[in-house]
């Protein structure tokens, strides 16, 4: 039997509304779908219950880097949350990582891809390099 079968059949009876599949990320897709990377992952509840955590707060849209980022430590939090419902332990250094990685792509996904410098977006998501774009 996987290891993790207890931990799945208690999610899918708190959160029955869900629908729980299995695919190549963690994933959460709005309005109810979380996809799981397979069982023997390192960490597959931790991190299956931070998308648990982005679902539960209705993390369907956002537009800029600054949404996000707050969408994300926001999700951090109700993951804490989350694992003290399930009985797991909440590894605060595995998350301030994920955080960090996360800030770290979103830097590197503004940098300017001619010039190099950091871009800033406008409302509706669009970036503008301060150099390129004058
Ligand atoms: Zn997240
Ligand atoms: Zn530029």
């Amino acid at each position: 039997m996987p290891k993790n079968t207890k931990f799945l059949t208690k999610l899918e009876e708190l959160y029955p509304n869900y629908h729980i599949h299995f695919g190549k990320k963690f994933m959460f897709r709005p309005p109810k779908t979380i996809y799981l990377e397979p069982e023997n992952t390192p960490n597959f509840e931790f991190f299956a219950l931070h998308e648990l955590a982005h679902a539960e707060l209705g993390h369907f849209t956002f537009k800029t880097d600054v949404e996000r980022i707050k969408m994300e430590v926001a999700a951090w939090d109700k993951t804490k949350e989350l694992c003290q419902i399930f009985g797991i332990n909440f590894d605060s250094s595995l998350a301030d990582e994920e955080l960090d990685s996360y800030r770290n792509w979103l830097h590197q996904k503004s940098l300017c891809k001619k010039c190099g410098l950091t871009r800033y977006q406008t409302p509706d998501g669009t970036y503008h390099c301060p150099h390129c774009d004058l």
